[in-house]
């Protein structure tokens, strides 16, 4: 498939969908390892190449405020515009489209058709890998998926241009986006990317109005310190809005880290600093009681009970908000 966002050249063509605005010579892939130049197009060699198709809990991508305790049926591929040290997934990140890739090969309309078929499932998810470098077959999904009433669920580490995610915002409903740190050193060495385009892509996602949840995974020693993760928590607040749910998750050594997990006491702590000024903080990858349930910030009501992927919807009108008070705090 032909790609969407790049610019042919005498040099080779210049894709312009992420921000590394990669200049790809004749025969060779992008950073993404998914985009290559052949004849002088940029060719999107994962589209319809799927590498999972799972039905999840909402609360898996994560995303807490959107549908709580409902389904969605989520689609990764292969590819990623970052090379995290840590990634969880890299036998799928990082690597190219498998040779027997169009044997998988499935259409947009298969995987709407799928979608109405499960019952509870409230639309697709694209997860797993970057969906960013797959865009044109997430893109076409979303439509179709739009079409048939569902909803469409983004999970990404934000690095994209601004004009291919203005497209997109048309059709994703809600995002789960990665802020890996708060520094650009970090964002370079631990990633291979930079801060701050991630930074104009929440912006972006919010002034848009959708539905918009951050995970941000604590690593020990790498983007631990205190007041930079200050630092990152007030410029949620102060940009996003004090209502923005953040997730912070506990990290395990995978991929090329080595370092000991996060202790539960630093994830505790960083929990409360956040909540300090975001009325909505989350642990995740560990149960830390203080911080898995979803209660107004106005009366203090107990509106979700969660255990695990156990959820339990306790005092919320049908639009979402608390029914003691009226707050508005659930997207459904
Ligand atoms: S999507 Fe891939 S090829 Fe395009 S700019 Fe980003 S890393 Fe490079
Ligand atoms: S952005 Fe996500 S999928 Fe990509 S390398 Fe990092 S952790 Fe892995």
């Amino acid at each position: 498939m032909e790609a969407l966002y790049y610019i042919p050249s005498a040099k080779g063509v210049k894709c312009t969908l992420c921000p590394h605005n990669c200049l790809i010579t004749e025969g060779k892939a992008g950073i993404c390892k998914v985009r290559r130049n052949v004849n002088g197009k940029l060719i999107a060699e994962t589209w319809g190449y799927l590498s999972a198709v799972h039905l999840d809990p909402i609360e898996k991508k994560p995303l807490y405020h959107f549908f709580p305790g409902r389904q969605i049926l989520s689609l990764g591929s292969v590819g990623c515009n970052m090379h995290c040290l840590c990634c969880q997934n890299w036998q799928i990140s990082q690597v190219p489209v498998p040779e027997d890739g169009v044997s998988a090969f499935t259409e947009p309309s298969a995987i709407v058709r799928k979608s109405l078929s499960l019952s509870g499932n409230i639309g697709v998810a694209y997860t797993y890998n970057e969906p960013t470098v797959w865009y044109e077959y997430m893109l076409e999904t979303a439509r179709l998926v739009r079409q048939a009433g569902l909803k469409n669920v983004m999970v990404s580490n934000g690095y994209i241009n601004a004009e291919p995610l203005q497209e997109l915002l048309e059709y994703i409903d809600a995002f789960n986006i990665d802020l890996k740190g708060f520094t650009d050193k970090f964002y370079r060495e631990y990633t291979g990317a930079r801060l701050e385009p991630v930074l104009q892509t929440l912006k972006q996602i919010k002034k848009a109005n959708r539905h918009l949840e951050i995970t941000n995974l604590v690593i020990p020693g790498q983007n631990d310190d205190i007041v930079i993760f200050r630092k990152m928590v007030d410029w949620i607040a102060t940009e996003l809005g004090t209502d923005t749910v953040l997730h912070l998750s506990r990290y395990h050594p995978a991929f090329r880290s080595d370092e000991a997990s996060t202790p539960a006491a630093t994830l505790e702590n960083f929990c409360r600093i956040a909540h300090e000024k975001l009325h909505f903080v989350y642990a995740g990858n560990i149960q830390l009681k203080a911080f898995q349930d979803t209660y107004c910030p106005v009366c203090g009501n107990l509106l979700v009970s969660r255990t695990g992927y156990d959820v339990t919807v306790q005092s919320l009108t049908n639009d979402g908000a608390c029914k003691r008070c009226g707050r508005k705090v659930i997207s459904c």
